[in-house]
């Protein structure tokens, strides 16, 4: 089941309307340093920020299942990279990852719905563990925002998205049966950053079903919070549905 189809085909829509994007394969030569644990950058070292507030941002990470999609390890850039920005600007930076078949589990029974639900937040908290150096990044999984400051020092040594994006590929791949991963960084000051963000919190409230179904949650779809997620996302009833059979009962559509 592609469980995050709509947000996927919306992005994929993005990328199209972007015959100039810049897309880079994966290659782990040119990755950017990373530092061991978070580092603070003061302020004053830096040459400006990326999603701060007053400006754009999002930030998500989302999977698929489909045969033949996002099977290239890249990064894509949408707008200026990090040399070419001068002040403070928008920013989203968005991934998708293609898991190998079953990593999900069939998403029928309680086991495997725990399985894809631990699954996909620990694929989604890999971005708290990547600090590239001189790119201090903040996320917030309130708002589905993610800021960054760049130092100075960094653009001086050069730092470019696609060596960020070869970093959190790396990160990625490591996981075992993720198959493939793009990275999207997104600067254009003309992207609908709310639309991405409204996005971003589509992506987690689907993440959040798996576990809610398991919590039992009403079997009433009139009354249930999670209507729109189910009327949109194709699978999702099956999965509770699934669920309540095997419980001997079926919810009320
Ligand atoms: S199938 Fe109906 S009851 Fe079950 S989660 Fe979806 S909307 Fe709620």
């Amino acid at each position: 089941m592609e469980f995050y189809q709509p947000v996927l085909e919306r992005l994929e829509t993005l990328i199209q309307q972007y015959p100039d994007r810049r897309e880079y394969s994966y290659d782990e030569t040119k990755r950017w340093p990373e530092t061991k644990r978070f580092e603070l950058i003061m302020a004053r070292d830096a040459a400006y920020e990326l999603g701060a507030s007053g400006t754009g941002a999002a930030n998500y990470t989302c999977v698929t299942m489909k045969e033949g999609h996002w099977t290239d390890n890249k990064t894509i850039v949408i707008g200026s990279d990090l040399n070419e920005i001068a002040t403070d600007t928008s920013y989203a930076r968005l991934v998708v990852l293609a898991l190998e078949e079953g990593l999900l589990g069939d998403t029928t029974s309680r086991a495997s719905s725990e399985q894809a639900f631990h699954t996909l937040q620990k694929l989604d908290f890999i971005k708290y563990h990547v600090f590239p150096k001189g790119y201090m990044i903040r996320t917030s999984a309130e708002t589905f925002r993610e800021q960054v400051r760049v130092q100075n020092e960094a653009l001086r040594e050069g730092i470019t998205f696609e060596q960020l994006g070869n970093t959190f590929l790396k990160h990625y791949l490591e996981v075992k049966g993720v198959k493939a991963a793009t990275v999207v960084f997104l600067t254009d000051p003309a992207i609908d950053y709310e639309a991405l963000k409204a996005d971003a919190r589509k992506v987690h409230e689907i993440t959040l079903t798996f576990s809610r179904i398991l919590e039992g949650i009403p079997t009433d779809c009139s009354i249930c919070s999670l209507k729109p997620i189910c009327d949109e996302v194709e699978g999702m009833r099956e999965l509770h549905f699934g669920k309540q059979e095997m419980g001997g009962r079926k919810p009320v559509d």
